[in-house]
C-alpha cells in the first residue's frame, strides 16, 4: 500500500500562495493565524484525495456502515493531530522552518473543536481516530453547534462562562453538503387517513419545520489513506423570510421558522451527567437523529431496493440516551414511508439500533414530560405509545400477575417518556463502558431487563487514542519509547509491554524522569504565563482535572490539602515532599455547589501560595479553561493522576487512561476502569483506596451513614470543616463556604448529608496520600512504577475497544485504500 509522500517545497509553494491568495499578503508579513489558515488549507489539499478515494472504495465494496449518533464529539485541535496521522509533520515542521515559523506556535493558534462537555464527547472522538486508523466504514453524526462548550474565565476566583464563538474565523476543513440536506419537522398534528384498502396512514399537519444541512469533517486514519466523515448538522430556516409570507398571513409562522433554525443550533448545553429537561434540548436531539437517520436510509435506498436488508449494511450506535428518538425515528420512517407493518419495522429496527449506557446515576436519566413530548414531535410520541403497549404486554406475558415489573421497566410510566427503557427495547445490543459498570447494570440498575433479555448486554471498556495523547501530545516520551521498542505500538499498543524489560534499568529510569522533569518545565511555563504562579518542576505534580462534579470528588481533595496545610502550620519543619495540586474543571454554568468548589480551590491556593512560613512545601493551582489542548500537556507532565470518585459512580473515566500512557501513577478508588487499570498495572504500582462500591452501595441502601460521627471524634476534620465557616480563606465572608459545608455535614438539607462519603473516605485518602510522598523518595522505585504503567497501559487503546463493538456488535469489514489505483 502506498502511501501519502510529502513534498517539502510543494507545500512550502502551496502555502505561501494561500497566503497571497486569502490575506493579500507575502509570507512574510503573514500572521501566525494566517499562517495556520495557510497551512489548514495545504493540508485539506492532501486529505481531500484520500477522503474522496475512501468513499469510493466504501461504495465499491458496498461496504456495512456505522453511524456513531453523539450529541458531543470533544475533537480538540484538528492539524496537529491530521498531519500526524499522514506522517508529514516531520515535513511539516522542517517547511515552516524554512518559512520562518515554529510549527508548535501555528499549531496553537487552531481554536479547540469543543462541541462536548467532557469524557463522553472525548470518547466520541477517540472512536472516530480509532475507527478511521483500522479502515472501519463510519460516520460520526452530531450537531454543528454555532457554540460549543463555554471558554471558562477565573475571575476573583469564580468561574466566569464566556461564549465559545469557534467558527468566527471560519473551519477551513468543513465542507457544507448542500446536496444532502433535509427536513426535519416539529409540532402540529397527526391526521389519521384510512385508504381504501384498510390501512391507516399517518400524516403530521401545521408542523414548523427546519432544513438540515451537513458538514463534513475529515477523520484521518494513521498511514493508511483512509478519511472517514464527522457530519455535524446545521440548521436553516426552510424557506428563507420572504414578502409572500405577508401577503399569505403567515407572518408568524414565517418568523417562527427562522426563530426555531437559529435557535437549534445555537449553543452546546453545559451539563455533564445531568438531565435538565429543556425543551430546546429535545429539539436538538430529534433534529440530529431525523436528519442522520434520513440521510442512512437514503444512502442505503440509493443502493439497494429491498429495506428489509437494511441491517446487513447500516448499524446505529447510539452514544448515551441522548440520540434514543433514533428508534421511532427508523419505526416513522419504515412505517410511514416505506408502507412496513409494525411486525417489519420493529424487526428491522431491533436489528439496527444499539445502545451505549454511560452512568447510574439518578439525575443523569433522561426521563421527558409526556406533555412536551408528545407536544413537540406528536408521530414519533404516537409510535413510542405503541412500542410501550407491546413492551408492556410482553412484561405481562413472561411475568404474570407482577404489575412491580411494568412499573420499573414500563417506556411511558408516571407521565414521562424514559429513554434508556426505550433505548433498551429498541436496541440489540446494551453495553456498559467498564466491567464493574456493567457489572453494576446487570445486578442493580438494570436488572429487570438483563433478566428478561440477558444476550442484550455486554461490556466494551472504554479507551483513548494513544496517537494523540502519546505521539501528539508527548512527543519527547513517544520518541524514546520508539527508541526502545520500535514503533508498532502507534497502531498496536499492547506491543508497548516491551518496555517493561527497561523498567529496572537505571540509566532508562533516569531518561524517564528527566522527559517527565521535560514535561513539568513545560507545563510549569504554561502556568505561569496563564497564572502567574511559580511552581517547582522538582515537585511531585498531583493532578485532578475533569469535569466538576460532586461524585468525583475535588472536595475531598481540596479538603485533603487544607489538612496538609494545617499540619504544615503547626510543623513548619515537618517532612514532605513538596508537592503542587493542580486543578482544571470547567463546572455547568446552573451547577452552584460545582462552582462553589471552583471558588474554594482558588481561595484556599490564594492563602498557601502566597504564605511563605511553609517554603513552598505546598502549591495549589487552578488551571483555567481545561479543554483538549491544554489536556495533552498535562497528562504529560503529571505524577500522580487523581481518580478519585465514590465507588460506583464513575462508570469508567478516560483521563485515568490518559494519565497511566504518560507514566502518571493513579492515586484512586475501586471505581470504573480504575479496577482494570489496576488490574494491569499490579496493585503494588498505584495507590488504591476507600470504600468499595458494594460499601457505597450498601450504605446507600441503608439511606447512607451519618457524618457527624466523624465530625464528632475526628479533630483534624472537625478543623478542616470550621475552616469552611470561619473565615479562615475568606476572612471577608464567613458564610461564603456555608453551602460546601452544609452539603457534608447537614442533614435538614434535601439532599443527603454528605451524599458521596467525602468525609467517610478521607482517613483513607489521607493516607494513600502519605504513600504517596513515601514512596516519591525513592526516586528509582518511582521511575519504575511510572515506566510500568506506560507498559502496562496497553489495554486502554480505543483501537482494542473498537475491535471489540466492531466483533462483537457492528460486525463490520475493513476497507484497505491505495493510492495508486
Ligand atoms: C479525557 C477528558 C475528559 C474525561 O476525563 P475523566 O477524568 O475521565 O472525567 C474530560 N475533558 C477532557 C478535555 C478530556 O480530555
Amino acid at each position: 500500500m502506498s502511501s501519502y509522500q510529502f513534498n517539502k517545497e510543494e507545500f512550502k509553494q502551496e502555502v505561501t500562495s494561500n497566503v497571497k491568495n486569502l490575506f493579500r499578503r507575502t509570507i512574510a508579513e503573514a500572521t501566525p493565524k494566517q499562517v495556520f489558515q495557510a497551512v489548514a488549507y495545504a493540508v485539506k489539499d492532501v486529505l481531500i484525495d484520500e477522503w474522496i478515494a475512501t468513499h469510493k472504495e466504501y461504495e465499491k465494496e458496498d461496504a456495512k456502515t456505522l453511524y456513531y449518533m453523539s450529541m458531543e464529539f470533544l475533537m480538540g485541535r484538528a492539524l496537529g493531530n491530521d498531519i500526524i496521522n499522514i506522517k508529514a509533520r516531520d515535513g511539516i515542521r522542517e517547511a515552516l522552518d524554512e518559512l520562518g515559523f515554529d510549527l508548535n506556535v501555528i499549531e496553537d493558534q487552531e481554536r479547540d473543536y469543543a462541541l462536548g462537555n467532557g469524557g463522553l464527547g472525548r470518547l466520541a472522538a477517540c472512536f472516530l481516530d480509532s475507527l478511521a486508523t483500522l479502515g472501519y466504514p463510519a460516520y460520526g453524526c452530531g450537531i454543528r453547534y454555532k457554540y460549543g462548550m463555554f471558554k471558562q474565565e477565573i475571575k476573583d476566583g469564580y468561574q466566569i462562562e464566556v461564549p465559545d464563538d469557534w467558527l468566527r474565523d471560519g473551519n477551513p476543513f468543513e465542507v457544507r453538503r448542500d446536496e444532502y440536506a433535509v427536513e426535519v419537522k416539529f409540532g402540529g398534528y397527526v391526521r389519521t387517513e384510512c385508504d381504501q384498502y384498510g390501512r391507516n396512514h399517518f400524516i403530521q399537519e401545521n408542523y414548523q419545520s427546519v432544513r438540515a444541512v451537513p458538514y463534513d469533517l475529515p477523520i484521518v486514519g494513521y498511514g493508511n489513506n483512509v478519511v472517514n466523515t464527522l457530519m455535524i448538522w446545521d440548521a436553516e430556516p426552510i424557506n428563507t423570510f420572504n414578502l409572500e409570507s405577508f401577503d399569505k398571513g403567515d407572518y408568524q409562522t414565517a418568523v417562527e421558522q427562522e426563530n426555531l433554525a437559529k435557535n437549534i443550533v445555537e449553543v452546546l448545553y453545559p451539563n455533564d451527567n445531568h438531565y435538565a429537561g429543556k425543551e430546546l434540548r429535545l429539539k436538538q436531539q430529534y433534529f440530529f437523529i431525523s436528519a442522520s437517520v434520513q440521510r442512512a436510509v437514503n444512502k442505503f435506498k440509493a443502493k439497494h431496493d429491498d429495506i428489509h436488508k437494511l441491517p446487513e449494511k447500516v448499524v446505529f450506535q447510539m452514544n448515551d440516551t441522548h440520540p434514543t428518538v433514533a428508534v421511532p425515528e427508523l419505526m416513522r420512517i419504515l412505517l410511514d414511508e416505506e408502507g412496513l407493518t409494525w411486525e417489519e419495522a420493529w424487526d428491522i429496527t431491533t436489528k439496527t439500533c444499539a445502545y451505549t449506557n454511560h452512568t447510574i446515576m439518578a439525575e443523569a436519566l433522561e426521563k421527558w414530560p409526556l406533555e412536551l413530548f408528545s407536544r413537540l414531535l406528536p408521530r414519533i410520541y404516537q409510535i413510542v405509545e405503541e412500542i410501550n403497549r407491546r413492551f408492556v404486554e410482553r412484561i405481562r406475558q413472561t411475568y404474570p400477575g407482577d404489575e412491580e415489573k411494568v412499573r420499573s421497566m414500563a417506556i411511558i410510566y408516571d407521565g414521562q417518556v424514559k429513554m434508556a427503557h426505550l433505548a433498551i427495547a429498541g436496541s440489540f445490543s446494551v453495553n456498559g463502558v467498564a466491567q464493574l459498570h456493567t457489572e453494576i447494570l446487570k445486578k442493580k440498575v438494570l436488572k429487570d431487563f438483563y433478566e428478561m433479555d440477558p444476550w442484550k448486554f455486554n461490556n466494551k471498556t472504554n479507551g483513548i487514542t494513544q496517537r494523540r495523547f502519546l505521539l501528539h501530545g508527548n512527543e519527547l516520551l513517544a520518541s524514546w519509547v520508539t527508541d526502545k521498542i520500535g514503533d508498532e505500538w502507534i497502531t498496536d499498543l499492547p506491543h508497548i509491554k516491551k518496555l517493561a524489560l527497561y523498567a529496572d534499568d537505571e540509566k532508562c529510569q533516569q531518561e524517564f524522569m528527566n522527559i517527565k522533569y521535560q514535561n513539568k518545565l513545560r507545563l510549569a511555563r504554561y502556568i505561569k504565563e496563564n497564572n502567574g504562579i511559580d511552581v517547582d518542576p522538582r515537585s511531585i505534580f498531583d493532578v485532578q482535572v475533569k469535569r466538576l462534579h460532586e461524585y468525583k470528588r475535588q472536595l475531598l481533595n481540596i479538603l485533603h490539602v487544607m489538612y496538609l496545610y494545617n499540619q504544615l502550620k503547626d510543623n513548619p519543619e515537618m517532612d514532605m515532599v513538596p508537592r503542587t495540586f493542580i486543578f482544571g474543571a470547567k463546572a455547568a454554568a446552573g451547577y452552584k455547589i460545582a462552582k462553589l468548589t471552583i471558588k474554594l480551590i482558588n481561595s484556599v491556593a490564594d492563602v498557601i501560595n502566597n504564605d511563605k512560613s511553609i517554603k513552598g512545601k505546598i502549591k495549589v493551582v487552578f488551571i483555567e479553561d481545561y479543554r483538549v489542548s491544554n489536556a495533552e500537556w498535562i497528562f504529560a507532565a503529571a505524577d500522580v493522576s487523581e481518580q478519585i470518585s465514590t465507588a460506583s459512580k464513575e462508570a469508567s473515566g478516560t483521563g485515568n487512561m490518559k494519565f497511566m500512557l504518560n507514566g502518571a501513577l493513579t492515586l484512586g478508588t475501586m471505581d470504573g476502569a480504575n479496577v482494570e487499570i489496576v488490574e494491569e498495572v499490579g496493585k503494588e504500582y498505584a495507590f488504591i483506596f476507600g470504600m468499595t462500591s458494594d460499601e457505597v452501595i450498601a450504605y446507600e441502601t441503608r439511606g447512607g451513614y451519618n457524618p457527624m460521627d466523624i465530625f464528632n471524634n475526628d479533630q483534624d476534620i472537625r478543623r478542616v470543616l470550621m475552616q469552611l465557616i470561619n473565615g479562615y480563606y475568606a476572612p471577608n465572608n464567613t458564610e461564603l463556604f456555608r453551602d460546601l459545608y452544609n452539603s457534608l455535614l447537614n442533614t435538614l438539607s434535601t439532599s443527603r448529608a454528605d451524599t458521596y462519603f467525602n468525609l467517610k473516605d478521607f482517613r483513607a485518602y489521607a493516607e494513600a496520600q502519605k504513600k504517596v510522598d513515601q514512596a516519591y523518595r525513592d526516586e528509582k522505585w518511582w521511575a519504575k512504577a511510572a515506566i510500568m504503567n506506560v507498559a502496562c497501559s496497553g489495554k486502554f487503546t480505543s483501537d482494542r475497544t473498537i475491535q471489540q463493538y466492531v466483533d462483537e456488535i457492528w460486525h463490520l469489514d475493513k476497507v484497505t485504500v491505495d493510492m495508486d489505483e
